[in-house]
Protein backbone atom coordinates (compact mmCIF):
# COMPACT_ATOMS: atom_id res chain seq x y z
CA UNK A 1 0.00 0.00 0.00
CA UNK A 2 2.15 2.18 0.98
CA UNK A 3 4.69 2.21 -1.66
CA UNK A 4 2.04 3.74 -4.51
CA UNK A 5 0.87 6.22 -2.01
CA UNK A 6 4.61 7.52 -1.19
CA UNK A 7 5.31 7.21 -4.96
CA UNK A 8 1.91 9.49 -6.14
CA UNK A 9 3.27 12.28 -3.19
CA UNK A 10 6.84 12.07 -3.73
CA UNK A 11 5.64 13.11 -7.31
CA UNK A 12 3.99 16.17 -6.23
CA UNK A 13 6.36 17.43 -3.61
CA UNK A 14 8.26 20.17 -4.70
CA UNK A 15 5.75 21.26 -7.16
CA UNK A 16 4.30 25.14 -6.00
CA UNK A 17 0.53 24.17 -6.82
CA UNK A 18 -1.55 20.98 -7.45
CA UNK A 19 -4.11 21.28 -10.65
CA UNK A 20 -7.33 19.38 -10.08
CA UNK A 21 -5.51 16.83 -12.94
CA UNK A 22 -2.46 16.33 -10.38
CA UNK A 23 -4.69 15.69 -7.78
CA UNK A 24 -7.37 13.50 -9.55
CA UNK A 25 -3.93 11.33 -10.49
CA UNK A 26 -2.55 11.17 -6.96
CA UNK A 27 -6.79 9.88 -5.66
CA UNK A 28 -6.23 7.17 -8.53
CA UNK A 29 -3.01 6.28 -6.98
CA UNK A 30 -4.05 5.94 -3.72
CA UNK A 31 -7.34 4.03 -4.68
CA UNK A 32 -5.27 1.48 -6.56
CA UNK A 33 -3.15 0.84 -3.71
CA UNK A 34 -6.08 0.39 -1.40
CA UNK A 35 -7.19 -2.48 -4.03
CA UNK A 36 -3.96 -3.53 -3.95
CA UNK A 37 -3.71 -4.07 0.04
CA UNK A 38 -7.36 -6.04 -0.30
CA UNK A 39 -9.14 -3.48 0.82
CA UNK A 40 -12.75 -4.04 -0.74
CA UNK A 41 -14.05 -1.83 -4.24
CA UNK A 42 -16.22 0.12 -1.82
CA UNK A 43 -14.54 0.60 1.03
CA UNK A 44 -11.72 2.34 -1.30
CA UNK A 45 -14.12 4.17 -3.50
CA UNK A 46 -15.67 5.82 -0.50
CA UNK A 47 -12.36 6.58 0.82
CA UNK A 48 -11.12 8.56 -1.80
CA UNK A 49 -14.45 9.81 -2.05
CA UNK A 50 -13.65 11.84 0.97
CA UNK A 51 -10.32 12.67 0.86
CA UNK A 52 -11.33 14.12 -2.33
CA UNK A 53 -14.03 16.19 -0.98
CA UNK A 54 -11.86 17.25 2.14
CA UNK A 55 -8.77 18.06 -0.34
CA UNK A 56 -11.25 21.00 -2.35
CA UNK A 57 -12.80 22.01 0.93
CA UNK A 58 -9.28 22.73 3.08
CA UNK A 59 -8.13 25.57 3.71
CA UNK A 60 -4.22 26.64 2.25
CA UNK A 61 -1.65 26.73 5.18
CA UNK A 62 1.37 28.69 3.89
CA UNK A 63 3.71 26.78 6.44
CA UNK A 64 3.18 22.98 4.35
CA UNK A 65 3.15 22.31 0.60
CA UNK A 66 -0.07 21.20 -1.29
CA UNK A 67 1.74 17.73 -1.15
CA UNK A 68 1.72 18.07 2.22
CA UNK A 69 -1.58 18.62 2.71
CA UNK A 70 -2.99 16.00 0.49
CA UNK A 71 -0.92 13.30 2.21
CA UNK A 72 -2.31 15.32 6.09
CA UNK A 73 -5.73 14.38 4.60
CA UNK A 74 -5.25 10.93 3.49
CA UNK A 75 -3.95 10.36 7.09
CA UNK A 76 -6.70 12.02 8.70
CA UNK A 77 -9.21 10.18 6.89
CA UNK A 78 -7.48 6.66 7.32
CA UNK A 79 -7.15 7.06 11.11
CA UNK A 80 -10.65 8.09 11.41
CA UNK A 81 -11.46 5.13 9.10
CA UNK A 82 -9.46 2.83 11.28
CA UNK A 83 -11.84 3.97 14.45
CA UNK A 84 -9.67 7.30 15.89
CA UNK A 85 -9.06 7.39 19.01
CA UNK A 86 -7.58 4.18 20.83
CA UNK A 87 -10.38 2.27 22.59
CA UNK A 88 -10.54 -0.11 25.05
CA UNK A 89 -13.14 -2.91 25.89
CA UNK A 90 -15.72 -2.71 28.65
CA UNK A 91 -14.52 -3.99 31.42
CA UNK A 92 -17.15 -3.78 34.79
CA UNK A 93 -15.57 -4.46 37.83
CA UNK A 94 -17.34 -8.16 37.81
CA UNK A 95 -19.00 -10.26 35.53
CA UNK A 96 -16.82 -10.01 32.63
CA UNK A 97 -17.68 -12.19 30.02
CA UNK A 98 -15.49 -11.91 26.64
CA UNK A 99 -16.48 -14.16 23.75
CA UNK A 100 -13.67 -14.53 21.12
CA UNK A 101 -14.76 -15.99 17.88
CA UNK A 102 -13.25 -15.61 14.78
CA UNK A 103 -11.63 -18.51 11.62
CA UNK A 104 -9.44 -21.35 12.47
CA UNK A 105 -6.11 -20.23 12.52
CA UNK A 106 -6.74 -16.36 13.18
CA UNK A 107 -5.21 -16.47 16.74
CA UNK A 108 -8.14 -16.66 19.31
CA UNK A 109 -6.16 -19.16 21.27
CA UNK A 110 -2.98 -17.29 21.19
CA UNK A 111 -5.12 -14.07 21.77
CA UNK A 112 -7.10 -15.73 24.43
CA UNK A 113 -4.25 -16.16 26.89
CA UNK A 114 -2.40 -12.91 25.79
CA UNK A 115 -5.52 -11.51 27.35
CA UNK A 116 -5.65 -13.19 30.35
CA UNK A 117 -1.62 -12.18 31.12
CA UNK A 118 -2.36 -8.33 30.24
CA UNK A 119 -5.45 -8.11 32.47
CA UNK A 120 -4.02 -10.67 35.07
CA UNK A 121 -0.74 -8.09 35.31
CA UNK A 122 -3.38 -5.07 35.44
CA UNK A 123 -4.67 -6.90 38.38
CA UNK A 124 -7.95 -8.64 37.20
CA UNK A 125 -8.64 -12.53 38.08
CA UNK A 126 -9.55 -14.12 34.50
CA UNK A 127 -10.34 -17.17 34.05
CA UNK A 128 -9.62 -19.21 30.06
CA UNK A 129 -12.68 -21.12 29.32
CA UNK A 130 -11.19 -23.57 26.27
CA UNK A 131 -14.58 -24.41 24.37
CA UNK A 132 -12.98 -25.20 21.48
CA UNK A 133 -14.68 -28.78 21.26
CA UNK A 134 -13.89 -29.26 17.21
CA UNK A 135 -9.91 -30.23 17.52
CA UNK A 136 -9.00 -32.43 19.87
CA UNK A 137 -5.43 -30.35 20.30
CA UNK A 138 -7.18 -27.37 20.77
CA UNK A 139 -8.25 -27.55 24.97
CA UNK A 140 -4.60 -29.04 25.79
CA UNK A 141 -3.35 -25.79 23.91
CA UNK A 142 -4.86 -23.52 26.29
CA UNK A 143 -4.55 -25.30 29.52
CA UNK A 144 -0.59 -25.46 28.55
CA UNK A 145 -1.14 -22.11 28.37
CA UNK A 146 -2.86 -21.50 31.43
CA UNK A 147 -0.73 -23.24 33.49
CA UNK A 148 2.31 -20.86 31.74
CA UNK A 149 0.98 -17.77 32.67
CA UNK A 150 -0.89 -19.02 35.87
CA UNK A 151 -4.70 -18.65 35.24
CA UNK A 152 -7.03 -21.70 35.20
CA UNK A 153 -8.22 -23.20 32.05
CA UNK A 154 -12.06 -24.47 32.78
CA UNK A 155 -12.09 -26.90 29.86
CA UNK A 156 -15.39 -28.06 28.06
CA UNK A 157 -16.29 -31.21 27.59
CA UNK A 158 -17.34 -32.95 24.62
CA UNK A 159 -21.00 -32.85 23.14
CA UNK A 160 -21.45 -30.57 26.45
CA UNK A 161 -24.70 -28.37 26.53
CA UNK A 162 -24.07 -25.12 26.66
CA UNK A 163 -26.43 -24.17 29.92
CA UNK A 164 -23.79 -26.90 31.37
CA UNK A 165 -20.84 -24.89 30.18
CA UNK A 166 -23.04 -22.19 31.53
CA UNK A 167 -23.17 -23.03 34.91
CA UNK A 168 -19.71 -24.90 35.51
CA UNK A 169 -18.52 -21.07 35.08
CA UNK A 170 -20.81 -19.64 37.06
CA UNK A 171 -19.26 -21.95 40.49
CA UNK A 172 -16.26 -20.75 38.77
CA UNK A 173 -16.84 -17.27 39.60
CA UNK A 174 -18.40 -17.89 43.19
CA UNK A 175 -15.86 -19.94 44.65
CA UNK A 176 -13.36 -18.45 42.53
CA UNK A 177 -13.61 -14.91 42.28
CA UNK A 178 -12.77 -14.94 38.68
CA UNK A 179 -14.24 -11.28 37.16
CA UNK A 180 -12.66 -12.07 34.14
CA UNK A 181 -13.80 -14.86 32.01
CA UNK A 182 -12.61 -15.24 28.61
CA UNK A 183 -14.13 -17.92 26.08
CA UNK A 184 -12.06 -19.52 23.10
CA UNK A 185 -13.68 -21.13 20.36
CA UNK A 186 -13.53 -23.29 17.86
CA UNK A 187 -13.08 -21.69 14.19
CA UNK A 188 -13.41 -23.40 10.72
CA UNK A 189 -10.67 -22.35 7.87
CA UNK A 190 -13.77 -21.43 5.79
CA UNK A 191 -17.26 -19.98 7.23
CA UNK A 192 -19.59 -22.98 8.03
CA UNK A 193 -23.09 -22.55 8.43
CA UNK A 194 -23.16 -25.43 11.40
CA UNK A 195 -20.08 -24.16 13.12
CA UNK A 196 -21.87 -20.82 13.17
CA UNK A 197 -25.27 -22.22 14.30
CA UNK A 198 -23.06 -23.93 17.62
CA UNK A 199 -21.44 -20.68 18.10
CA UNK A 200 -24.50 -18.13 18.12
CA UNK A 201 -26.32 -20.83 20.51
CA UNK A 202 -23.57 -20.88 22.80
CA UNK A 203 -23.37 -17.43 23.34
CA UNK A 204 -27.05 -17.11 23.69
CA UNK A 205 -26.48 -19.02 26.67
CA UNK A 206 -23.39 -17.23 27.72
CA UNK A 207 -24.52 -14.14 27.70
CA UNK A 208 -20.77 -12.63 26.61
CA UNK A 209 -20.15 -8.83 27.77
CA UNK A 210 -18.56 -8.19 24.69
CA UNK A 211 -18.18 -10.89 21.57
CA UNK A 212 -14.54 -9.81 20.25
CA UNK A 213 -13.95 -10.74 16.70
CA UNK A 214 -10.34 -11.93 16.10
CA UNK A 215 -9.27 -10.71 12.51
CA UNK A 216 -5.39 -12.13 10.76
CA UNK A 217 -4.01 -9.33 9.38
CA UNK A 218 -2.41 -11.40 6.91
CA UNK A 219 -5.95 -12.66 5.46
CA UNK A 220 -6.40 -9.07 2.94
CA UNK A 221 -9.83 -9.24 1.21
CA UNK A 222 -11.43 -12.69 2.69
CA UNK A 223 -11.23 -10.46 6.13
CA UNK A 224 -14.76 -8.80 4.72
CA UNK A 225 -16.42 -11.75 4.31
CA UNK A 226 -15.55 -13.25 7.17
CA UNK A 227 -16.39 -9.86 9.70
CA UNK A 228 -19.30 -9.81 7.74
CA UNK A 229 -20.73 -13.38 8.91
CA UNK A 230 -19.58 -13.03 12.03
CA UNK A 231 -21.41 -9.70 12.50
CA UNK A 232 -24.16 -11.01 10.73
CA UNK A 233 -24.60 -14.36 12.24
CA UNK A 234 -23.10 -13.82 15.83
CA UNK A 235 -23.12 -10.44 16.27
CA UNK A 236 -19.57 -7.97 17.16
CA UNK A 237 -18.58 -6.16 19.97
CA UNK A 238 -15.31 -5.23 19.07
CA UNK A 239 -12.50 -6.78 17.13
CA UNK A 240 -8.91 -7.67 17.39
CA UNK A 241 -6.64 -7.36 15.09
CA UNK A 242 -3.39 -10.25 14.91
CA UNK A 243 -0.11 -10.77 13.24
CA UNK A 244 0.53 -7.21 12.55
CA UNK A 245 3.94 -7.78 13.26
CA UNK A 246 4.00 -9.80 9.41
CA UNK A 247 3.91 -7.86 6.66
CA UNK A 248 0.70 -7.43 6.86
CA UNK A 249 -0.40 -3.78 5.23
CA UNK A 250 -3.51 -3.38 6.70
CA UNK A 251 -6.21 -3.76 3.78
CA UNK A 252 -7.94 -6.61 6.44
CA UNK A 253 -8.24 -3.49 9.75
CA UNK A 254 -9.95 -1.27 6.94
CA UNK A 255 -12.46 -4.11 5.70
CA UNK A 256 -13.08 -5.39 8.88
CA UNK A 257 -13.95 -1.89 10.52
CA UNK A 258 -15.96 -0.98 7.27
CA UNK A 259 -18.07 -4.06 7.23
CA UNK A 260 -18.81 -4.24 11.46
CA UNK A 261 -18.57 -0.50 12.04
CA UNK A 262 -16.84 -1.72 16.06
CA UNK A 263 -13.57 -0.75 17.55
CA UNK A 264 -10.34 -2.43 17.01
CA UNK A 265 -9.28 -3.03 20.27
CA UNK A 266 -5.87 -4.84 20.06
CA UNK A 267 -3.21 -5.94 17.90
CA UNK A 268 -1.32 -8.87 18.07
CA UNK A 269 2.11 -8.14 17.20
CA UNK A 270 3.98 -11.33 18.01
CA UNK A 271 3.01 -15.13 18.71
CA UNK A 272 4.64 -14.62 22.26
CA UNK A 273 1.88 -14.97 24.60
CA UNK A 274 4.47 -11.93 26.90
CA UNK A 275 4.24 -8.82 25.26
CA UNK A 276 2.85 -10.15 21.98
CA UNK A 277 -0.36 -8.05 22.27
CA UNK A 278 -1.26 -4.25 21.95
CA UNK A 279 -3.92 -1.36 22.16
CA UNK A 280 -4.54 -0.68 18.63
CA UNK A 281 -3.82 2.52 17.87
CA UNK A 282 -5.64 4.14 14.56
CA UNK A 283 -2.59 6.27 14.34
CA UNK A 284 -0.09 4.34 14.15
CA UNK A 285 -1.48 1.62 12.05
CA UNK A 286 -2.56 4.70 9.27
CA UNK A 287 1.76 5.93 9.52
CA UNK A 288 2.34 2.17 8.75
CA UNK A 289 0.06 1.92 5.88
CA UNK A 290 1.27 5.37 4.72
CA UNK A 291 5.16 4.51 5.57
CA UNK A 292 6.05 7.81 7.24
CA UNK A 293 7.39 8.92 10.08
CA UNK A 294 4.53 10.92 12.98
CA UNK A 295 3.32 13.23 10.40
CA UNK A 296 0.27 13.98 12.69
CA UNK A 297 2.59 15.18 15.59
CA UNK A 298 4.84 16.92 12.90
CA UNK A 299 1.69 18.86 11.72
CA UNK A 300 0.65 20.12 14.98
CA UNK A 301 3.63 21.19 15.87
CA UNK A 302 3.97 23.53 12.44
CA UNK A 303 0.80 24.71 13.17
CA UNK A 304 1.90 25.98 16.36
CA UNK A 305 4.99 27.19 15.45
CA UNK A 306 3.40 29.43 12.91
CA UNK A 307 1.29 31.01 15.32
CA UNK A 308 4.35 31.94 17.09
CA UNK A 309 6.46 32.62 14.37
CA UNK A 310 7.52 36.79 13.75
CA UNK A 311 4.70 38.17 11.78
CA UNK A 312 7.48 39.99 9.06
CA UNK A 313 9.00 39.60 5.85
CA UNK A 314 11.73 36.90 5.01
CA UNK A 315 14.09 39.74 3.72
CA UNK A 316 13.89 41.23 7.15
CA UNK A 317 14.89 38.25 9.50
CA UNK A 318 17.65 38.87 11.66
CA UNK A 319 19.75 36.86 13.82
CA UNK A 320 17.49 37.40 16.65
CA UNK A 321 14.62 35.52 14.90
CA UNK A 322 16.84 32.71 14.58
CA UNK A 323 17.70 32.37 17.76
CA UNK A 324 13.73 32.59 18.52
CA UNK A 325 13.06 29.89 15.71
CA UNK A 326 15.53 27.69 17.19
CA UNK A 327 14.53 27.91 20.37
CA UNK A 328 10.89 26.71 19.33
CA UNK A 329 12.15 23.78 17.24
CA UNK A 330 13.82 23.09 20.42
CA UNK A 331 10.42 22.79 21.97
CA UNK A 332 9.68 20.39 19.62
CA UNK A 333 12.28 17.83 20.30
CA UNK A 334 15.87 17.24 18.99
CA UNK A 335 16.28 17.82 15.89
CA UNK A 336 17.06 15.12 14.97
CA UNK A 337 13.72 13.83 15.76
CA UNK A 338 12.07 16.56 14.16
CA UNK A 339 14.24 15.56 10.70
CA UNK A 340 12.37 12.17 11.51
CA UNK A 341 9.06 13.29 11.51
CA UNK A 342 9.30 15.43 8.18
CA UNK A 343 7.56 12.79 6.01
CA UNK A 344 9.96 11.42 3.10
CA UNK A 345 12.99 12.47 5.45
CA UNK A 346 13.95 9.31 7.34
CA UNK A 347 14.14 7.99 3.69
CA UNK A 348 16.67 10.48 2.25
CA UNK A 349 18.90 10.81 5.23
CA UNK A 350 20.95 7.82 5.97
CA UNK A 351 20.61 4.83 8.71
CA UNK A 352 21.56 6.32 12.15
CA UNK A 353 21.78 9.74 11.06
CA UNK A 354 22.31 12.33 14.05
CA UNK A 355 22.01 16.10 14.09
CA UNK A 356 24.96 17.05 16.24
CA UNK A 357 23.68 19.15 18.74
CA UNK A 358 26.66 20.79 20.29
CA UNK A 359 26.66 22.30 17.07
CA UNK A 360 23.30 23.85 17.34
CA UNK A 361 23.91 24.78 20.93
CA UNK A 362 27.14 26.67 19.93
CA UNK A 363 25.50 28.44 17.41
CA UNK A 364 22.85 29.59 19.88
CA UNK A 365 25.91 30.90 21.82
CA UNK A 366 27.96 32.65 19.66
CA UNK A 367 24.02 34.77 18.54
CA UNK A 368 23.74 34.75 22.85
CA UNK A 369 27.37 36.96 22.49
CA UNK A 370 26.31 39.22 20.11
CA UNK A 371 24.76 42.82 21.19
CA UNK A 372 20.89 42.98 20.09
CA UNK A 373 22.46 45.56 17.45
CA UNK A 374 24.49 43.17 15.91
CA UNK A 375 21.89 40.61 15.95
CA UNK A 376 19.65 43.13 13.75
CA UNK A 377 22.55 44.07 11.58
CA UNK A 378 25.77 41.54 11.20
CA UNK A 379 26.53 43.76 8.40
CA UNK A 380 28.59 46.28 11.94
CA UNK A 381 30.48 42.87 12.29
CA UNK A 382 34.23 44.10 11.78
CA UNK A 383 37.12 41.77 12.84
CA UNK A 384 37.27 43.28 16.17
CA UNK A 385 33.60 42.92 17.27
CA UNK A 386 33.63 38.93 15.45
CA UNK A 387 37.18 38.14 17.75
CA UNK A 388 35.31 39.35 20.97
CA UNK A 389 32.02 37.41 20.17
CA UNK A 390 34.29 34.16 19.42
CA UNK A 391 35.81 34.49 23.16
CA UNK A 392 32.19 35.39 24.75
CA UNK A 393 30.84 32.45 23.77
CA UNK A 394 33.89 30.15 23.72
CA UNK A 395 34.33 29.65 19.85
CA UNK A 396 36.61 30.21 17.20
CA UNK A 397 36.21 33.59 14.59
CA UNK A 398 36.15 31.06 12.09
CA UNK A 399 33.05 29.90 13.68
CA UNK A 400 31.41 33.00 13.88
CA UNK A 401 32.51 33.83 10.11
CA UNK A 402 31.02 30.44 8.95
CA UNK A 403 27.42 31.35 11.50
CA UNK A 404 27.53 34.70 9.86
CA UNK A 405 27.87 33.47 5.75
CA UNK A 406 25.43 30.70 6.34
CA UNK A 407 22.93 33.05 7.31
CA UNK A 408 23.14 35.06 4.91
CA UNK A 409 22.84 32.20 2.10
CA UNK A 410 20.08 31.25 4.06
CA UNK A 411 18.61 34.67 3.44
CA UNK A 412 19.03 34.55 0.03
CA UNK A 413 17.45 31.19 -0.42
CA UNK A 414 14.27 32.97 1.43
CA UNK A 415 13.91 35.43 -1.10
CA UNK A 416 14.07 33.27 -3.98
CA UNK A 417 11.41 30.99 -2.56
CA UNK A 418 9.30 33.68 -1.40
CA UNK A 419 9.03 35.11 -4.73
CA UNK A 420 8.10 31.70 -6.00
CA UNK A 421 5.47 31.37 -3.77
CA UNK A 422 4.21 34.77 -4.46
CA UNK A 423 3.05 33.84 -7.56
CA UNK A 424 0.23 32.38 -6.44
CA UNK A 425 -1.56 31.24 -3.22
CA UNK A 426 -4.00 28.77 -2.93
CA UNK A 427 -3.79 24.62 -3.73
CA UNK A 428 -5.04 24.84 -7.34
CA UNK A 429 -4.31 26.49 -10.12
CA UNK A 430 -7.86 27.84 -11.34
P1 LIG B 1 -6.82 -20.17 16.50
O1 LIG B 1 -6.98 -21.36 15.60
O2 LIG B 1 -7.68 -19.05 16.07
O3 LIG B 1 -7.00 -20.50 17.94
O4 LIG B 1 -5.32 -19.65 16.30
P2 LIG B 1 -4.06 -19.88 17.25
O5 LIG B 1 -4.16 -19.02 18.46
O6 LIG B 1 -3.83 -21.31 17.47
O7 LIG B 1 -2.92 -19.24 16.31
C1 LIG B 1 -2.62 -19.75 15.05
C2 LIG B 1 -1.17 -19.42 14.75
O8 LIG B 1 -0.98 -18.02 14.63
C3 LIG B 1 -0.23 -19.88 15.84
O9 LIG B 1 0.94 -20.39 15.24
C4 LIG B 1 0.11 -18.60 16.60
O10 LIG B 1 1.37 -18.66 17.21
C5 LIG B 1 0.06 -17.59 15.50
N1 LIG B 1 -0.28 -16.24 15.98
C6 LIG B 1 -1.37 -15.82 16.66
N2 LIG B 1 -1.33 -14.49 16.89
C7 LIG B 1 -0.18 -14.04 16.34
C8 LIG B 1 0.43 -12.75 16.20
O11 LIG B 1 -0.07 -11.71 16.64
N3 LIG B 1 1.62 -12.70 15.55
C9 LIG B 1 2.22 -13.82 15.04
N4 LIG B 1 3.36 -13.69 14.42
N5 LIG B 1 1.66 -15.02 15.12
C10 LIG B 1 0.49 -15.15 15.76
MG1 LIG C 1 -7.63 -22.22 18.81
Amino acid sequence: LSQRIRAAVDKLRGRGRITEADLKATLREIRMSLLEADVNFEVAKGFVQSVQEKTLGAQVLESLTPAEQILSVVYEELVKMLGGEAKQPVLKSEGNLWFMVGLQGSGKTTTSGKLALFYKSKGRRPLLVAADTQRPAARDQLRILGERIGVPVLEVADGERPETTRTRIQQHLTFDYRDLVIVDTAGRLQIDEALMGELAKLKGVLGPSETLLVVDAMTGQEALNVSKAFEERIGVSGLILTKLDGDARGGAALSARHVTGKPIYFAGVSEKIEGGLEPFYPDRLAQRILGMGDLQTLLEKAKAAELEAPDKALKDITLEDLITQMRQLRKMGSFTDILGMIPGMSRMLPAGFQVDERQVNRMEAIVLSMTPKERRDPKILNASRRKRIAAGSGTTVQEVNRLIKTFEDTKGMMRTMQKQQGRGRGLFRR
